[in-house]
């Protein structure tokens, strides 16, 4: 990395690790899977961000998918300094709630009553609270390489066979924990049909990334969500939707109304803030009346509900309701994944690119993926050095892609043509950079 190039992220970095861990809030932030120092961000409007050092990028990362509209939003602004002029966060409720609850009820079909809180991994942890309290089970089903939040039962990812017990993948998750969370490989029926039969009657719910995209984007094969709500109808156990990167994505109503499958609870994120901290989780009447102070499955937050939240994420779904903007966003996904399977086929570079709607990722493959990445076992194996080579190469062609092939790539509606051309004139080059350094002997 030039040094010079980017002075000033490279001073701010080494201010930052004295007092933050890695000198970062979240560790993909660090960009150790791309080993460079993270480029500081000055600011964004629409499709693009500058740093520090004042380059301007194109931006995939969209804030890991909040950002659907791109940065700076006009209304979205607008709404979010209206609200603050007449008071930051009070604790008593305010009728802003009331309106994003509708909105999101009136939206996602397998919401009727919804709590908001203030990040996924709360959501989450809730939901499941929720779902073991009213089947009065204690085990969870979780796909591996499926992300969930950092709670606790949830941080379980490593395994290995059709179905393995879980096991902490952090030090501080005590193994009690995590001993009720079983796991099994996204994508396959067989596996979640074996878990279920053998542990069937304690099992309190599936949780699972309708589309996965924290292994790189995945869709999910035909069948498979429809499979997964029939197994749980069957063994009573509740269906979890965790929509909190797909949710208001892939559609205005989500992967449930994409697909056509209705799960019993359903976690949102991301989007429904508008780039404010918000989630939600939500479900039918009879379940969410469980929760307090309408029920005792006790869940409480200072700034859930937080104005200036409410009012981003009713800016936001008001702009997405009332327009095209899935059907912008989807041809902009096809036209970005279209233009990059071409560029890398011109340099011979074997990729699998994927996208649902404006959710995509492009993994470097090679013979044994037989053209498919279906799973976190197939994603795995994917070769992150190449990865690694096309983001740099990207990066300084002025694209800024998250730094880890397992991170989806997020389009906006500000993503227009011009900006994809762009995209598509850079990475012709960077599958060259590619294609040329992986014929040169690899040293270890
Ligand atoms: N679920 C999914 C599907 C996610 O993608 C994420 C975050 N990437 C989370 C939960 C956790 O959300 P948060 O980072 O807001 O806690």
């Amino acid at each position: 990395m030039a040094s010079d190039r980017y002075a000033v992220s490279i001073e701010s970095f080494r201010r930052a690790r004295r007092v933050l861990p890695g000198g970062v809030n979240s560790p993909v932030r660090a960009y150790n899977a791309v080993g460079q120092v993270p480029l500081f961000t000055r600011s964004g409007c629409g499709a693009r961000v500058t740093d520090q050092d004042g380059h301007k990028y194109i931006d995939y990362v969209g804030s890991y998918g909040p950002l659907i509209l791109g940065h700076t939003p006009p209304t979205v602004i607008a709404a979010i300094h209206d609200a603050a002029k007449l008071g930051i966060s009070f604790g008593m409720p305010t009728e802003s709630e009331t309106s994003l609850a509708e909105m999101v009820v009136e939206a996602v079909p397998a919401i009727d009553v919804v709590r908001f809180v203030n990040s996924g991994t709360e959501s989450v942890m809730s939901a499941i609270r929720l779902a073991r309290a009213a089947t009065q089970r204690p085990k969870l089903v979780k796909c591996t390489g499926c992300y969930h939040g950092h709670a606790d039962a949830m941080l379980v990812q490593a395994g290995s066979g059709a179905t393995t017990l879980g096991v902490p993948s952090s030090p501080g998750v005590p193994a009690g924990v995590t001993d009720d969370t079983l796991l099994v490989p996204f994508n396959d029926l067989d596996a979640a049909a074996c878990t279920f039969s053998e542990f069937g009657d304690t099992i309190a719910c599936m949780v699972v990334e309708p589309i996965a995209g924290n292994m790189g984007c995945i869709r999910p094969k035909v069948g498979y969500l429809e499979g997964l709500r029939t197994m749980c109808d069957k063994h009573g156990a509740l269906l979890l939707f965790d929509e909190v990167m797909t949710g208001f994505r892939v559609a205005y109503g989500g992967a449930q109304q994409l697909y056509g499958v209705k799960p019993d609870l359903t976690c949102l994120g991301k989007v429904i803030g508008g780039g404010l901290p918000c989630a939600a989780y939500g479900g039918r009447e009879t379940l969410m009346r469980q929760v307090a102070p309408d029920g005792p499955v006790y869940q409480a937050g200072t700034l859930s509900g937080n104005p200036l939240a409410m009012a981003a994420g009713i800016a936001t779904l008001k702009a997405l309701r009332d327009s095209e903007a899935y059907t912008q966003l989807e041809r902009s996904g096809t036209m970005l994944v279209e233009q990059l399977r071409r560029a890398a086929a011109r340099s011979s570079v074997p990729v699998v690119c994927t996208h649902v709607g404006s959710m995509v990722s492009c993994f470097f493959v090679d013979d044994a993926h037989q053209g498919n990445v279906e799973n976190y076992e197939q994603a795995i194996t994917c070769d992150t050095r190449s990865f690694a080579l096309f983001f740099h190469a990207m990066l300084e062609r002025g694209v800024m892609l998250p730094p880890s092939q397992f991170e989806t790539w997020f389009l906006s509606t500000a993503h227009d043509d011009d900006i994809l051309n762009e995209t598509t004139a850079a990475a012709n080059e960077a599958f060259a950079i590619v294609a040329a350094a992986n014929e040169t002997p690899r040293t270890k």
